[in-house]
């Protein structure tokens, strides 16, 4: 189910981090200053609530790399991408890893993602339908599971 056609740029942080707690995430951050880009899942943990874990996408196959842990507070999300030591695919020197890292740590401190870009993979957050109507592709979360 490797959909790309339905691939949209997020600019919203408070959308990005609803999308990203939605469960199912599948997303990509685009390096425009260095013509790069990964791809990454975050899957919510079945016995945490606010704890997810993150796979990067390496020769085409989903591996798991870190945590990351969205805590919200009186309505503040304070996100935390945490390193999957020996567990993980990558080196922590990684850009596979420094990348997510840091986009992660400008959202939950909202400083500007400067040249990088964060995209929805065109499918449902939450169920991983394809998304079809403009509000779902602006949210990556479809008509049904955003009242959820
Ligand atoms: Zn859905």
């Amino acid at each position: 189910m490797d959909n790309s056609s339905g691939q949209a740029k997020m600019s919203d942080f408070s959308s990005i981090v609803r999308f990203l707690k939605s469960g199912k995430a599948t997303f990509t951050i685009k390096d425009t200053k260095n013509d790069k880009a990964w791809t990454y899942r975050a899957r919510k943990m079945k016995d945490k609530e606010d704890g997810f874990f993150i796979h990067l996408k390496i020769d085409g196959k989903f591996s798991y790399i870190g945590m990351l842990w969205i805590n919200t507070k009186n309505g503040i999300d304070q996100l935390k991408v945490v390193y999957g030591k020996e567990k993980s695919a990558v080196l922590i020197s990684d850009s596979g890893y420094q990348t997510i890292s840091a986009v992660i740590y400008c959202i939950s401190n909202k400083y500007t993602l400067s040249f990088n870009e964060f995209w929805h993979d065109g499918n449902c957050g939450r169920c991983g339908r394809t998304l079809t109507n403009p509000d779902s592709l602006a949210t990556g979360i479809g008509p049904e599971c955003i009242k959820k």
